[in-house]
């Protein structure tokens, strides 16, 4: 089959042909419709993350069909032991064995691929494929982000990206206002928010009109954090959604005064997916997607890196 693989971290990824994966015992085969591009793979391609084996085929946003004709969507948590403490009290995103699709297993940058069935999603019909891959990531972690921010009326949005597109559609669902950050001066994205109902849009450099109860940091920029934090009202809380982020700079602990909390998220839990797979066609979310081909996945994380487009990018094989 073709596929794309990691040789090294920090080169680039490489198309290649491999044999077709043979699946396991408990795991399906799947014909890759769909795999959406997520900044993970873009950390694991420039080594700001280390990859769980290598070479690795990258990929963790996969719509694919089964051998019986079912569509499931393959998400980044790929294992769990099902016995760990973390397992035990419902936190099987904090697995101590946990393994992640497209970084310990091979994942969807490729015509075919087999998962752990008891991770795998199922999709429903009316989504395409290639609208349905941005869901299975920064969709449901995205998802799980907002969850912390609990009843918050007034969320902040900080990197207007895969994720932040789509959660902004179903905050403003649920009612909140949102106020979405973006580089300064890129107006472009600026424009893109508020196309998906955010109230107002500015860049980093800029404070919005009101104190927000929450904020969501999408980019990989620890400097936003204190930023943020200052933005905050009484018991307002920073969410901060990536897998990697640069340093957080030191600020004042007035700025934390007043129960103000700042939590990471990690990984995802399968009630998250279930959870937040049955709420996007209410809201309805709508994906603004840039599909590349599969031999130009390279090309797709360097237009990440520059952010070249808006939205997110999907690889169709
Ligand atoms: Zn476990
Ligand atoms: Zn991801």
């Amino acid at each position: 089959m073709r596929a794309v693989v990691l040789e090294q971290q920090g080169q680039p990824l490489k198309p290649v042909d491999l044999p077709d994966p043979v699946p396991g015992p408990g795991q399906l085969l799947l014909e890759v419709q769909a795999c959406g591009v997520c900044r993970t793979d873009l950390h694991l391609r420039d080594a700001e993350i280390e990859a769980g084996k290598l070479p690795v085929v990258l990929g963790h946003q996969i719509v694919g069909t089964t051998e019986d004709g079912r569509r499931v969507g393959v998400p980044w948590l790929g294992y769990t032991d099902g016995e760990c403490r973390y397992c035990r009290t419902d936190r099987e995103n904090l697995c101590v064995n946990a393994r992640f699709t497209g970084s310990d297993i091979d994942g969807g940058y490729a015509e075919r691929t087999v998962a752990d069935e008891r991770f795998c999603l199922p999709l429903p019909d009316d989504l395409s494929a290639e609208q349905a891959a941005p869901l299975l990531c920064g969709g449901l972690i995205g998802y799980r982000a907002l969850r912390f921010t609990g009843d918050a009326a007034t969320l902040g949005l900080f990197g207007f990206g895969s994720a932040a597109h789509m959660i902004c559609q179903v905050a403003v669902h649920q009612g909140r206002e949102v106020y979405a950050f973006t580089r300064p001066g890129d107006e472009r994205t600026q424009k893109f928010a508020k196309s998906l109902g955010a109230t107002w849009a500015g860049g980093t450099d800029e404070a919005p009109p009101v104190q927000l109860d929450a904020a969501i940091i999408f980019a990989p920029a620890g400097e936003l954090v204190p930023g943020a934090l200052k933005l905050l009202a009484p018991g307002g809380t920073v969410v901060c959604a990536g897998i990697h982020m640069s340093d957080i700079p030191s600020f004042a602990y007035e700025d934390l005064w007043h129960e103000r909390t700042i939590r990471s998220v990690a990984n995802l839990t399968r009630r998250d997916g279930e959870e937040f797979i049955a709420l996007a066609p209410k809201v309805p979310v709508r994906t603004t997607i840039t599909k590349y081909p599969l031999e130009q996945a390279e090309t797709a994380l360097a237009d990440l890196r520059a952010g070249r487009f808006e939205g997110t990018a999907v690889i169709v094989p």
